[in-house]
């Protein structure tokens, strides 16, 4: 769906400010684009010559054998204009040299405009993956990647194609008219007042016919979706007996369709009657006049018949060119938007590869002061409404709540999703701010609910928390994470391609991945956001184990509802208005008989 609308996106001109950013991929390529230009001119001057000498040819079979004088600019080529043959190898050689310059036009701007489609690819990607997570919230994952791709994919068509087809359609124009100006005034007028115009009437008469064809598609989709609809839910309509009423229905969608493709072939109808008598008619009315001055001798029958081939290559490209100015209009667009996309403000991530990167080694002290926050998106709910809380090195605090008090929030602010809107975060007593993202981050281990594999094997899944990870790193990871059997049970082991292409796995041994993941990291503060929610007991059990195992001497937080996650936890923090309601041990706070005891009461905490 946004592909399309991409591609209909029309580029304002006032916005040309953005286009020039263009030139930054532009600018490496400076020279071959100006060769490119020289290659284009020079092949279109020589369409004119082919087509020159075409007219030559048919003249002089058609001439009664007197010589007719041969003008200037074909003079100093020293053929003998009368003389088929050579004028036969003449336009072999022209067509042979065009033919060399077409290939080496067609490599020259493939390989420029793959070069920066290269550069482009990478720094669109650079800047999405670098963007912040409010961007994400705020956007369809599935339409950015089909826009930007759609965008790229016009940009490559304007440069590859569009600019060079359109500044050979201009010269053609251009060096036609004034050709045909030279072999006749009169005729040439009376060509330019009927062809070009009757021409862009055929192309605006051509888009309505488009755009009404585009309403039947549209309907006939209608259509389709009822028919969809009834069978889907064949169910309601027996149990109703409302087979009629369906009927009735698609009858009404589909009596649309006719009335509309009726009225698209009375359209096309005209169409077809108008480019007959119209654009053939202009053609004859020119044929007429030349050959009559032809007669009366005013014309030679070379000149004629260079006129008439000449009149059709020019019309050709007058067609053509509003295909080529509504590509570049299309590419304008995706330039426009491609360039807004780079100059989105980003996280102060690290992209390079093989940037340095100062190694960080924190304690795990981690403190919310008097943290107050909404989402940027959602600016009228508060989610924290000044939040303290500690987790003290190597300890582990679970978070507790009903669902939406923002435990989730509070781990992605731990994270650096989002900043706080008052308050600090610091972690061993330094401004969460201070740090470097990219370095920070990763000393942190994150194991969400939901744990989606990149398509591969296990053995990359499981290396994501450490990439430069050796294989005995990875397969002790594995057997920490209470892995190591269940993919060893596989007959591929760590080579077991997962995802979509692969096996699937099933929620807990997911989930024993991430964990491994996140223990092959080793990260000095764990986050935990419900790892454990979506398993049944015994998966449960075996997570349990692996996460034991993880927590081990690090910081952790924990978001969990079900007992046999949080009760081991150090500290248990009850969330409620955007505040720290109760906290303390799990048997400190049963005794307190206050939120936490009703929350496992009312079985919001499960008992398993
Ligand atoms: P919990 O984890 O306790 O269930 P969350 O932290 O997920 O709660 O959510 C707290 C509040 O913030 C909810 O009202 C939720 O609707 C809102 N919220 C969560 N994520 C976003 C987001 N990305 N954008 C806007 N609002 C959000």
């Amino acid at each position: 769906m946004e592909a399309t609308d991409a591609a209909e996106r029309k580029f304002n001109w006032k916005n040309w400010s953005t286009v020039k950013k263009m030139g930054h991929y532009l600018r490496p390529h400076a020279w071959g684009y100006a060769g490119g230009v020289v290659i284009i001119s020079l092949s279109g001057v020589l369409t004119l010559l082919v087509t020159r000498l075409w007219g030559q040819l048919g003249g002089v079979g058609a001439s009664t054998g007197e010589q007719t004088e041969l003008e200037s600019p074909l003079a100093m080529l020293q053929i003998d204009m009368g003389n088929l043959t050579q004028i036969g190898w003449l336009i072999l050689c022209v067509l042979s040299v065009q033919a060399v310059l077409s290939f080496g036009r067609v490599i020259l701007f493939a390989k420029m405009t793959e070069d920066m489609m290269l550069a482009m690819r990478r720094d669109a990607f650079e800047a999405i993956v670098s963007m912040p997570m409010r961007f994400f919230d705020t956007r369809r994952v599935g339409d950015l990647n089909s826009r930007v791709s759609a965008d790229i994919t016009s940009i490559q068509d304007v440069f590859t194609t569009t600019l060079a087809e359109l500044l050979r359609q201009i010269i053609i124009i251009i060096g036609g008219i004034l050709a045909l100006l030279y072999f006749s005034v009169t005729l040439t007028l009376l060509m330019l007042i009927t062809l070009p115009v009757m021409i862009i009437a055929a192309i605006l008469f051509g888009r309505f016919i488009r755009k009404l064809s585009k309403r039947t598609q549209d309907q006939v989709a209608d259509s389709n979706t009822i028919v969809q609809e009834t069978l889907t839910g064949i169910i309601s309509v027996k149990s109703f007996a409302n087979e009629a009423w369906e009927v009735l229905r698609y009858l009404g969608s589909i009596q649309n369709i006719r009335t509309l493709a009726m009225k698209g072939a009375i359209w096309r109808g005209a169409f077809a009657s108008f480019i007959i008598l119209f654009i053939f008619g202009a053609i004859t009315l020119v044929i007429f006049k030349g050959a009559e001055l032809m007669v009366t001798g005013g014309l030679a029958s070379e000149h004629f018949f260079t006129f008439l081939l000449m009149t059709g290559l020019v019309a050709g490209s007058i067609g053509g060119i509003a295909a080529q100015f509504s590509a570049l209009q299309r590419g304008l667009g995706a330039i426009e938007s491609l360039m807004e996309l780079m100059d989105e403000a980003r996280e102060d991530v690290i992209t390079e590869v093989d940037a340095p990167l100062s190694p960080l080694k924190l304690m795990g002290d981690v403190r919310f002061q008097n943290v107050q926050f909404h989402y940027p998106n959602r600016q009228d709910v508060q989610v924290l409404s000044g939040l303290d809380l500690r987790i003290e090195p190597g300890k582990r605090l679970a978070l507790v709540g009903p669902s939406g008090a923002g435990k989730s929030t509070i781990a992605a602010l731990l994270l650096r999703f989002h900043d706080p809107v008052e308050g600090h975060i610091l972690i061993d007593d330094q401004a969460l701010g201070d740090f470097s993202l990219t370095a920070l981050r990763k000393r942190m281990a994150f194991v969400p609910q939901e744990v989606i594999l990149f398509g591969g094997d296990i053995r990359s899944n499981i290396a994501y928390g450490k990439t430069d990870a050796t294989e005995e790193q990875i397969r002790s990871a594995a057997k920490k994470a209470n892995a190591l059997a269940f993919i060893e049970s596989f007959p591929e082991g760590f080579d077991t391609v997962v995802g979509e292409r692969g096996v699937q796995l099933s929620g807990g041994q997911r989930q024993r991945i991430a964990i491994a993941r996140a223990i092959l990291r080793d990260p000095d503060i764990l986050i935990l956001d419900e790892a454990t929610s979506a398993l049944d007991a015994t998966s449960e059990k075996e997570v349990q184990i692996a996460l034991e195992a993880l927590m081990q001497g690090r910081s952790s937080l924990i978001i969990a509802h079900r007992l046999s996650t949080i009760k081991n936890a150090d500290q248990i923090a009850v969330l409620a208005d955007g505040r720290v309601q109760e906290i303390g041990t799990h048997d400190d706070l049963l005794a307190r008989n206050g939120a936490y005891k009703r929350l496992v009461e009312n079985q919001e905490i499960e008992l398993i």
